[in-house]
């Protein structure tokens, strides 16, 4: 892996199971695009019971939407590797980067959260401050 991989695969925590395979930088379109792949020599662990088992194939291609870097939008690209576990069936393995269905990663999703939150923080403490000049206005004049 060279420098570069090494530094996105830093960023984004991944464990030695996924290797970056390549990033796109769009400058124009002020886009980046992360293709991740399933490291094969790594037994993918079954999502239900948690045991290694043996790779069945890897689902069709995905994408999901991550956090910018700096001004662009990031997607992260992968296909799911697939378990063939005797016990449980054939299943997509857990991504440690986004829940099972989803189309944002994990810290997207986070992130979206929390600027909700304090949304309703900021609108909050400006209701507060507003009933707070109007209580000291009515001292005032009562
Ligand atoms: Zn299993």
């Amino acid at each position: 892996m060279n420098d570069f991989a090494q530094h996105y695969s830093l960023l984004l925590g991944l464990n030695e199971d996924w290797l970056i395979k390549h990033v796109d930088l769009d400058i124009a379109r002020q886009q980046v695009e992360i293709q991740l792949e399933h490291n094969t020599q790594c037994k993918p662990c079954s999502p239900q019971c948690g045991l290694p088992r043996p790779l069945k194939n890897h689902a069709d291609e995905r994408i999901w939407r991550h956090l910018d870097t700096m001004q662009s939008q990031t997607t992260i690209v992968a296909r799911i590797p697939r378990t063939n576990c005797p016990d449980c069936g054939v299943r997509n393995v857990h991504l440690p980067w986004a829940a099972p269905h989803g189309r944002f990663t994990l810290l997207f999703s986070k992130s979206r959260r929390l600027s909700k939150d304090y949304e309703i923080l900021e609108q909050s403490s400006k209701v507060f401050v507003y009933l707070t000049m109007v209580s000291q206005m009515l001292k005032r004049f009562y």
